[in-house]
């Protein structure tokens, strides 16, 4: 599942949002590697030649798993690393999209159509995946349609093949070689057969994405067939994903976050991931819901998140943000579900405009504003372009110290307020 994949990458990367970007929109845009060693031409030329010996080396390990050794000659005979996803793997988009284009992308007028018929079309799992998970059918069928479009779109490459090539070659070899003996622990058991195990370059298979590991925390029969089919049953990818959100701590009968709207007066260093309130006490400051709606669990903590900045929609999230930010710790894709679901609901669409006139920074500009930071003593962290809490809360201090909303938002007037503080 994206969980996996997305913690995998964010051990390297602080930017979530990228690591987003990088998944989804691989785009044909100027890309810069990362510079690992692991990664140079050189290297990846001589882990190739070293292929076949690196996979053979692995079969204790697989033993040690209860993998036979038919299985693990089944899987890996005539295999060849595919070098393409290394590409794949090193690639940092110089430009990402802003959070709105994603939100217009993946919250679609067809795909809210198309969860409402898979919602009609599913009733009855649906109400039993409920009533055992407690997680609400609308976020499952969101995380259906975001990953995969309901199943049309669930990726062409060979786990097998994606897995081992990671396992053997590259900057990321340990993690994925777990994911790779995994893989061979789900064709050991038949959960899934060969050919239908097939999905992203980074394993990651069926409509909502389960990557190997995280199809063994998670995975269900749950049309009682004996075999945790996540690809080809509709059951069991339902029940799967509710069980793997249940898991990751998501509160039955909760959503995941409000659309608000903010006083004149609010103190901007409160919105924050950091700052919990409960909703009573957000309301006591002057946060509403918007359309005047009361919160129907005003106990529940939540977070203020702008993720457009002051000018753009205001949310509060409560814990069940949290839950999906753990299925794919990027915050354009966690909003994007909560959105999405409460669409296929019959919710409205968001009330406050994006600020679509605010152009994205690129990767050089990032780096810049970064180093623009740390030459007024800023402590920002590594100069990458990468945009952690540091260089966040480095960018509120900017501007609560010129005299700007602190909303920590990096817009291309604050680089350029900031070229002229240098
Ligand atoms: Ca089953």
């Amino acid at each position: 599942m994206a969980i996996a994949l997305a913690a995998a990458i964010a051990q390297d990367s602080e930017d979530r949002f990228n690591v987003y970007a990088t998944r989804v929109a691989p785009q044909s845009l100027p890309l810069e590697g990362s510079g690992h060693p692991l990664m140079a031409p050189q290297a990846i030329m001589a882990a190739t030649a070293n292929f076949q010996q690196c996979i053979a080396s692995l079969w204790p390990q697989a033993a040690a798993r209860h993998v036979s050794r038919r299985t693990f000659e089944m899987a890996t005979r005539g295999l060849e690393p595919e070098l393409r996803i290394m590409d794949l793997l090193d690639t940092q988009p110089e430009f990402s999209k802003p959070i709105w284009d994603y939100v217009d992308m993946l919250v679609s007028d067809n795909r809210i159509a198309t969860g409402k018929e898979a919602i009609a079309q599913n009733r009855v799992i649906f109400d039993a995946v409920e009533k055992a998970y407690g997680v609400d059918r609308y976020i499952i069928a969101a995380i259906w349609g975001i990953e995969s479009n309901y199943g049309k779109e669930i990726g062409e490459r060979p786990v097998v093949r994606s897995t081992a090539t990671l396992a053997c070659i590259g900057r990321r070899q340990s993690y994925f070689r777990d994911e790779f003996i995994s893989t061979l622990e789900i064709l050991e058991r038949g959960d899934v057969p060969l050919d239908h195990l097939k999905g992203s370059w980074a394993g990651a298979f069926g409509p909502t994405q389960f990557m190997p590991t995280s199809f063994k925390r998670y995975a269900v029969d749950f049309d009682g067939d004996g075999k945790r089919n996540v690809v080809d049953s509709i059951p069991d990818v339902i029940a799967s994903t509710a069980n793997n959100l249940k898991l990751d701590g998501w509160q039955r009968g909760a959503t995941w976050g409000y659309e608000v709207t903010l006083p004149g007066n609010f103190n901007f260093l409160h919105a924050d991931r950091s700052v919990r309130k409960t909703l009573k006490e957000w309301e006591a400051l002057g946060v509403r819901r918007v359309g005047d709606k009361p919160f129907p669990r005003p106990g529940d903590q939540g977070f203020i998140l702008l993720p457009a900045g002051a000018r753009g929609p205001a949310f509060v999230m409560v814990n069940n943000f949290r839950v999906l930010m753990k299925y794919n710790p990027a915050e354009a894709y966690a909003l994007a579900i909560g959105h999405l679901a409460d669409r296929i609901r019959g919710g409205e669409p968001l009330k406050q405009p994006w600020p679509r006139d605010e152009l994205p920074l690129s990767r050089t500009e990032r780096i810049e504003m970064q180093s623009r930071l740390a030459a007024l003593g800023h402590d920002i962290g590594d100069t990458d372009g990468i945009f952690g809490a540091r260089t966040r809360t480095a960018l509120r201090d900017f501007q609560a110290k010129t005299g700007l909303v602190p909303d920590g938002f990096a817009s291309v007037k604050l680089l350029e307020r900031l070229r002229r503080s240098n």
